[in-house]
């Protein structure tokens, strides 16, 4: 890339995990009380895999499956905000930062609006921003498809990145 264009990166995320009884529920670092969670290797948090996709992307890497397999034990059940951890800090070795993340959850349940502000705490203090530099949004499927039929929930995610 020439040098006299500022080296503004973008990229996004997607992720969908199935809810399951038991599973704990876990969203941008909140724990929901619910007695169902989403399935998955790690604690599932489909929001925090989702900001971890668009951040790799965004700086050209591979993605969070290439990073942190699901078959590897030593992610079974890890809190997702150590994943993020890692990626702020893979970005920060490569002289990235964090322009900002843009994040939608589309989930038919639990309500969500009132978390939101705990979510962003968590999700800035992992990635090492402020909180004003990430917007987390959710949104129903209108009761269309598997999402709308509260199967499961998906995320969606966008990051800018620029490299100093
Ligand atoms: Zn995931």
């Amino acid at each position: 890339m020439s040098n006299n264009i500022p080296n503004i990166r973008v990229g996004q995320g997607y992720d969908i995990h199935p809810f399951k009884d038991g599973r704990p529920m876990v969203l941008g670092g909140v724990t929901f009380e619910t007695p169902y969670g989403l399935d998955g290797h790690s604690d599932a948090d489909v929001l925090t895999h989702a900001i971890c996709d668009a951040l790799l992307g965004a700086a050209g890497l591979a993605d969070i499956g290439h990073f942190f397999p699901n078959d590897d034990p030593k992610y079974k059940g890890i809190n997702s905000q150590e994943l993020l951890k890692e990626v702020a800090k893979s970005l920060k070795e490569r002289s990235f930062i964090i322009g900002n993340i843009d994040a939608m959850l589309i989930a038919e349940k639990p309500k969500i609006a009132g978390s939101i502000d705990q979510m962003k705490s968590h999700i800035a203090a992992s990635a090492n921003i402020e909180t004003d530099q990430i917007g987390v949004k959710a949104t129903t499927n209108e009761k269309l498809g598997s999402l709308g039929r509260a199967e499961g929930i998906a995320a969606l995610a966008t990051a800018l990145i620029m490299k100093i």
